[in-house]
């Protein structure tokens, strides 16, 4: 067990109050990590604001150099990453390895988007008056970002945020999930090493529900990008007041299967969509919508892939799934489950539960309005519902208060342009499930999923404000 410091105001601080942070397969407490308090938010904020004077004064290309080192050390710390996130989150080592390995190309694009963000000439002489004008814009850095985000992409989902951020010649408070701190202290590691002024990122460490409110509030705070369930992302927008906010929030993503899909096909991605990182991805597979001809043919091709799935020790070596992020979510998976069962669905495979591990399901028979459909489930299980037709599929899909990502199954070109025309979702996936993406790809929900859109590209257009100048001719 390691007694770790959280970075504050360029220095790393203890604190006076101390939380656990637990390995959730095994339950042991892996290390201990300060408990910030309200001066420690206050302190952390103060110290952005000279960070953000610091970054803005930044030429582009120094900034984009200290993330390129950064990118360079991610690379050699692959493992070290890997065995942290694993740790911290319960995750199998070969997911973490999988998202370790993509934290030096999500800096290497921030660098390049940072450095390259600019503004346009403006056809002022459009307008009456217009005329003998000089019109064009500039993006400057928002200032101070405030970054929350969520347990179950501990690395990935920072860098998204603070990447683009610094990219940007912003300076950062990051707040990360409670139950994985290790992983965003070691990040933050690597950027000081990589030559990142100190003051422009603190890792501040404890309760979300105390320190979120206090950061989110702080009117020195420009801009708020957080990532995490829909009920804290409303909870943000009633204290924010006057700032620019991105919210990447909650889902209960689905797959359409259409009566002329490669039903191998679509069985074997969404055995994977459905259960990556125990099914805890905002665009993980929840509702699988099948068409009622190959209702039972899909059944038949995804039953043994679903079972061939191994949930267990995330560090043991064989296991494809570790566990959830703690036990009380795998009894609340588990409680799901069996409620859509007594509620007359069928649970074909999995569903138990031992300890924080929760073996891979898929139930069947599941009307849009269960809880197992209808709420976002965060675990290993998949919910199908069977259809009629085309039009039933789309009105199903659309029946949810989400809208992030979308698949289907189709060779029909008609049928996959009415998909992506008339399902309401920020990433529509053809021949493929919403479980995919690319990093510099625009990234965010539509309806209760959020506003704004991720991917390096993206995210520094939405921290960087855009000015307008005009120049004036005299004559
Ligand atoms: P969560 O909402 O419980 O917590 C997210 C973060 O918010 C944590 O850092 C937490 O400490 C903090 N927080 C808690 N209360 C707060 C408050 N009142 N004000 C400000 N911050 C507060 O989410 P989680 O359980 O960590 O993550 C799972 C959720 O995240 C799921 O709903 C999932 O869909 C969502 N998610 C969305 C995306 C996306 O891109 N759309 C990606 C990953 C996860």
């Amino acid at each position: 067990m390691s007694e770790r410091a959280m970075f504050i105001g360029g220095e790393w601080a203890t604190g006076d109050a101390r939380q656990d942070v637990l390995n959730p397969y095994s339950g042991e407490v892996i290390a201990t990590v300060p408990r910030a308090g309200a001066e420690d938010a206050d302190r952390a904020v103060a110290a952005a604001v000279e960070g953000a004077r610091q970054m803005r004064a930044l030429p582009a290309h120094e900034r984009a150099a200290i993330l390129e080192r950064a990118a360079d050390i991610a690379d050699e710390r692959v493992d070290e990453m890997a065995r942290t996130i694993a740790t911290e989150t319960g995750k199998a080592l070969s997911e973490a390895r999988g998202e370790a390995g993509r934290a030096g190309g999500i800096l290497r694009v921030s660098a390049h988007e940072g450095a390259t963000a600019a503004g346009e000439v403006l056809p002022l002489d459009a307008s009456p008056g217009g005329e003998g004008k000089l019109g064009f814009t500039l993006r400057q850095p928002c200032g101070v970002v405030v970054a929350i985000t969520p347990f179950n992409y501990p690395l990935l989902l920072v860098l998204h945020k603070v990447g683009p951020a610094l990219a940007a010649g912003n300076a950062v408070v990051l707040k990360p999930a409670e139950a994985t701190p290790l992983t965003a202290l070691l990040l933050c590691e690597i950027l000081l090493e990589a030559g990142l002024p100190p003051l422009a990122l603190s890792v501040i460490t404890g309760s979300g529900s105390e320190l979120g409110p206090l950061l989110c509030a702080d009117s020195r705070v420009r801009k708020i990008s957080f990532t995490g369930s829909t009920r804290v992302g409303e909870e943000i927008t009633r204290v924010a007041g006057v700032k620019r906010l991105s919210l990447e929030l909650g889902a209960t993503c689905p797959t359409l299967v259409l009566a002329d899909a490669d039903i191998d096909a679509a069985a074997a991605a969404i055995a994977t969509g459905g259960y990556v990182n125990a099914g805890q991805v905002c665009i993980s597979v929840q509702r699988v919508i099948v068409q009622g001809p190959v209702h039972g043919d899909f059944l038949d091709a995804l039953l043994p892939r679903v079972e061939a799935i191994e949930a267990g020790d995330p560090l043991g070596g064989s296991a494809t799934i570790g566990s959830l992020i703690s036990e009380r979510e795998a009894e609340r998976v588990e409680r799901t489950i069996a409620e859509a069962a007594g509620n007359g669905a069928r649970v074909l495979v999995g569903g138990d539960r031992d300890g924080a591990v929760v073996s891979p399901a898929v139930v069947d028979g599941v009307e849009p309005s269960a809880p197992l459909s209808r709420d976002e489930l965060f675990g290993p299980a998949v919910a199908v519902t069977r259809v009629a037709d085309v039009d039933e599929a789309i009105r199903v899909a659309n029946d949810s208060s989400y809208g992030l990502g979308a698949g289907v199954f189709t060779n029909d070109v008609t049928a996959a342009m009415r998909f992506v025309r008339e399902v309401d979702a920020g990433a529509l996936h053809v021949n493929w499930t919403p479980l995919w993406r690319a990093d510099p790809m625009p990234y965010g929900g539509l309806k209760g999923s959020g506003i704004g859109k991720e991917g390096p590209r993206y995210a520094v257009e939405e921290m960087t404000e855009l000015k307008t100048v005009v120049i004036h001719g005299l004559s």
